[in-house]
């Protein structure tokens, strides 16, 4: 039984770490991959890309606030995103079971495009491949995404320049893209219907960098949350990260289906929420900046960068107790994304 994959290896958490490491960077290694940040920076005589890939699998293929397509293009445009990168061009593979209604495909396909119309971004390659009903389940989509990277931002991705003192923003509220997920999944209906944030960033992320291109690190929480993100800045930076529960910004129907089901908000995954670090100094013009898009308007200071607990996440909890926070090792919810 250990020698096979379960879902537990496609959850983000630390058995998702192990696979990569034990095997995929045992076989691939070189010095970008060994980076693990959402985009490899690719350097060329007079300019640097940013490149990234990620392959898209939710279930159900549709689901209030999105769909795999919108999903699928939102998803890689924010991994450019969040490197200090402009994303500029996609590619998209379309692996489709027979059977699948055209129908279907035109709508996914067309809110696709209007997703990459917003963003600035155009689609320019891609596949098409289709497997015998039973094979795959309706249809998954892989896109990949370059976008041009300043010399400025380079180390943004790997939050080398993150230092004790400095702030950490969010952009709003956890867990709405995980929970609306669950809810349609299993068909839960609740007085408020709960909306997956899926968005593209990029035009929220570029409002900061105008104002504070000193951002020492970004990451979107998707997959393992925020809680992942911060643990894995904590661990690559050698820095404490303390996280204040009560600033956390959550829906109150989020938080009352993560008690039912025991959830934690902060190891949900999130489709339009990054992680921000930036120098104390420049925390409130962030913060106002974030807070004028409608992307950012429940934007909030949730933690400082520490020089004590090296390695570390604590939580500050509302009760005023304090606790490590660690990655999980699986995901309660596979096919998130
Ligand atoms: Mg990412």
């Amino acid at each position: 039984m250990n020698n096979i994959i379960t879902l537990n290896h496609g959850s983000g958490g630390r058995i998702t770490h192990d696979l990569i490491t034990n095997l995929f960077l045992k076989y691939f290694d070189n010095d970008k991959l060994r980076g693990l940040t959402d985009s490899t920076i690719v350097d060329f005589p007079g300019g640097s890309l940013a490149f990234t890939t990620d392959g898209y699998v939710v279930d159900p293929i549709f689901f209030p606030g999105g769909n795999i397509g919108k999903l699928a293009v939102c998803g890689t445009i924010n991994d450019l995103a969040v490197s200090g990168a402009t994303p500029k061009y996609l590619s998209s593979s379309f692996f489709l079971e027979e059977g699948l209604s055209l129908d279907i495909l035109e709508e996914i396909v067309k809110s696709m495009a209007e997703e990459a119309k917003k963003a600035g971004v155009s689609i320019i390659t891609g596949d098409t491949k289709v497997v015998p009903k039973g094979k795959c389940d309706k249809i998954f989509i892989n896109t990949s995404g370059v976008g041009f990277l300043k010399d400025e931002f380079r180390s943004i991705g790997d939050g080398l320049s993150v230092k004790p003192g400095d702030k950490l923003i969010i952009n709003g509220t956890l867990g709405d893209h995980a929970i609306a997920i669950l809810a349609s999944r299993e068909s839960l209906k609740f007085e408020t219907e709960i909306i997956s944030d899926c968005a593209t960033l990029n035009s929220l992320i570029q409002n900061a960098l105008d104002v504070c291109p000193e951002i020492a690190f970004m990451r979107d929480a998707t997959r393992g949350g925020l809680a992942t993100v911060a643990c894995e800045l904590a661990s690559k930076t050698r820095t404490g990260i303390i996280l204040d529960e009560k600033a956390i910004p959550v829906k109150e129907s989020v938080q009352a289906i993560c008690e039912i089901f025991g959830f934690d908000p902060l190891f949900l995954a999130n489709e339009g929420k990054v992680l921000m670090v930036v120098p104390a100094e420049k925390a409130e013009i962030v913060l106002k900046t974030l807070q004028v898009n409608p992307l950012g308007i429940d934007a909030a200071i949730i933690g400082e960068v520490t020089a004590e607990n090296t390695g570390k996440v604590v939580l500050k909890t509302i009760t005023g107790g304090k606790r490590l926070v660690d990655i999980p090792a699986g995901s309660q919810l596979p096919r998130i994304c």
